[in-house]
């Protein structure tokens, strides 16, 4: 039955995909499925405080009140499909060790406080954030769970036929490889996002200028390529599309993001 709906709605949605807006198609997944999944996966997160020990909200409100502002400005760029389908819940992950961040299917946002305390500006962690957040709303993430985990697998979970395999991807989603299409994809969008606004827009660029600068190469072992893969030049293709969109803002926010850092455990 699933299978005959699937299929219907597949014929449905293709049929009307070159007409709507600029929404990401995934073949046999909705985008109720993938709210359904990350709220599945958010909850299987939060029970792991061993795996994934949460920085708490509660104790460090500025600290996020200061990723929310970020968050929310990206979330106002105009450019965010599912702006108001998707939780865009945001958390840090205290583990210094981590240069990374992720964001399920559905948009769940987590934020490593190695990634954190490794950047040094404002619009680095924006570009960051607004690639994490790209993933989820081009439906990329989904898109690398069907590859990496077969779409039978998720519907099992999605619609609660097997729930113990939540744990798996919870488990799974710092080695979750994304393609290097999507890398690009996620890359562009991030200058989109921070385009309207007031930070460089390339801020992406300035993480991996940062990286490439102490030696870890692009394509290289280190944590953050090993989930995002490189396209060639990815510094330039950044500063391009930045030039491309014709984004205006010039603001780094170094001293600001100084202070940040210090509300950080
Ligand atoms: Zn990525």
């Amino acid at each position: 039955m699933r299978i005959k709906i699937t299929l219907l709605l597949l014929i449905t949605i293709i049929s009307f995909n070159s007409c709507t807006k600029d929404a990401p198609f995934v073949p046999f997944f909705s985008i109720s499925d993938d709210r359904t999944l990350g709220a599945q996966v958010a909850a299987e997160i939060a029970s792991k405080p061993s795996e994934y020990p949460i920085v708490d909200s509660a104790t460090h409100p500025a600290a996020y009140q200061y990723l929310y502002a970020i968050r929310n400005q990206i979330l106002n760029s105009g450019k965010i499909v599912y702006k108001d389908d998707f939780s865009w819940r945001l958390r840090i992950v205290k583990d210094d060790t981590t240069l990374n961040a992720f964001c399920t299917p559905g948009g769940y946002i987590y934020v490593y406080t190695g990634i954190i305390k490794y950047l040094d500006s404002k619009d680095q962690l924006a570009g960051v954030l607004g690639h994490e957040m790209a993933h989820a709303d081009r439906r990329h993430t989904s898109r690398s769970m069907q590859t990496q985990y077969g779409v039978d697998f998720l519907l099992n979970i999605v619609l609660g036929k097997d729930l113990s395999s939540v744990s798996q991807i919870a488990s799974g989603m710092l080695q979750l490889k994304n393609s290097r299409e999507h890398e690009q994809e996620a890359d562009e969008y991030s200058v989109k996002y921070l385009c309207p606004t007031s930070y460089n827009a390339a801020g992406a660029a300035g993480f991996f200028t940062k990286l490439e600068a102490s030696g870890i190469q692009c394509g290289g072992l280190q944590q953050f390529f090993s989930t995002h893969p490189c396209p060639d030049n990815r510094i330039a293709n950044i500063n391009a599309k930045k030039v491309e969109e014709g984004c205006t803002g010039t603001g780094t926010f170094d001293a600001e993001y100084a202070n940040f850092k210090t509300l950080i455990p």
